[in-house]
């Protein structure tokens, strides 16, 4: 059986590898190249984009594929439509694996807003302490709010992405725990946090420690995702994986 896992989450690292234990299932994990050094894995991988819709079907249509799950980051939006209309097209099984979305709790100071304009745009007019944790792809938007004071993290070096007169760019790889994101808000006296909603733990300690502090958190809403089946965890991928062995 082979199946085509499209990455860029720990949870498609962490399904590969699960499957690809597996006897009698070929995996090919696929990402799309941004991260400059990836973690190694122990099968297949491919690395870049497919070249669109057409390129995809074409790649399908090449390394004929019983299944594909989209394990993508929740806000890689283009690629999950690429996926969902691919594989429809094909005739191939797709399942979506995302994690839920972390919800409000008693104590969260939240401004939902619906993308990274509106989360520029919500800071206000007064200058604030923001702390940008929204990967690098988006950062460049915070520009037309050039009167805040930005502390910016993200895993690969940004430098010069947001041209404003007062920002600091850190580079860190999570997972970030509750207590070191504490020290960090106060260590720069952070005001306001700006945070996708990317759900899982590996980065929920910035959400928990803003609570800590009452501080409010601007939360971008994830992109819609295409209709079809998911699941939220690796395991019930793996079900679902089994349940579309073809016959011996
Ligand atoms: P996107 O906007 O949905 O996709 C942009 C283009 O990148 C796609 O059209 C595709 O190129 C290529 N691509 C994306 N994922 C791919 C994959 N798994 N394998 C091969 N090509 C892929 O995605 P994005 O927001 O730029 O994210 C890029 C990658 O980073 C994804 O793998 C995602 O899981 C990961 N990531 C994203 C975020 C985030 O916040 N967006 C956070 C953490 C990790 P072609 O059209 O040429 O096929």
């Amino acid at each position: 059986m082979r199946v085509l896992i499209l990455g860029g989450t720990a949870d498609a690292m962490a399904l590969g590898e699960r499957l690809a234990e597996q006897a009698g299932i070929a995996v090919t994990l696929s990402l799309a190249g941004r991260t400059q050094q990836p973690r190694a894995a122990t099968f297949p991988m491919r690395i870049g984009g497919f070249g669109g819709l057409e390129g995809l079907k074409a790649w399908l249509t090449d390394n004929p594929t019983d299944c594909v799950i989209d394990a993508t980051h929740p806000f890689a939006a283009l690629i999950s439509r690429n996926a969902a209309a691919a594989c429809a097209e094909l005739e191939v099984p797709l399942l979506a694996l995302h994690r839920p979305q972390w919800l409000k709790e008693a104590g969260d100071d939240w401004r939902v807003v619906a993308n990274m304009n509106e989360a520029a745009a919500s800071l206000g007019e007064t200058s604030r302490r923001v702390f940008l944790t929204i990967g690098r792809q988006e950062v460049a938007v915070f520009a037309a709010a050039p009167q805040h004071r930005y502390l910016v993290r993200s895993i690969e070096p940004i430098d010069g992405a947001l041209p404003v007169p007062h920002v600091t760019f850190m580079l860190a790889r999570g997972p970030f725990d509750e207590e070191a994101e504490l020290a960090l808000l106060r260590q720069h006296e952070v005001e306001i946090v700006v945070a996708k909603n990317s759900g899982g733990l590996a980065t929920y300690g910035k959400i928990a420690a803003a609570r800590r502090l009452g501080i409010p958190v601007v939360m971008v809403s994830r992109p819609k995702a295409p209709e079809g089946p998911s699941v939220t965890n690796v395991d019930e991928a793996i079900a679902w994986v089994g349940s579309h062995r073809p016959p011996p």
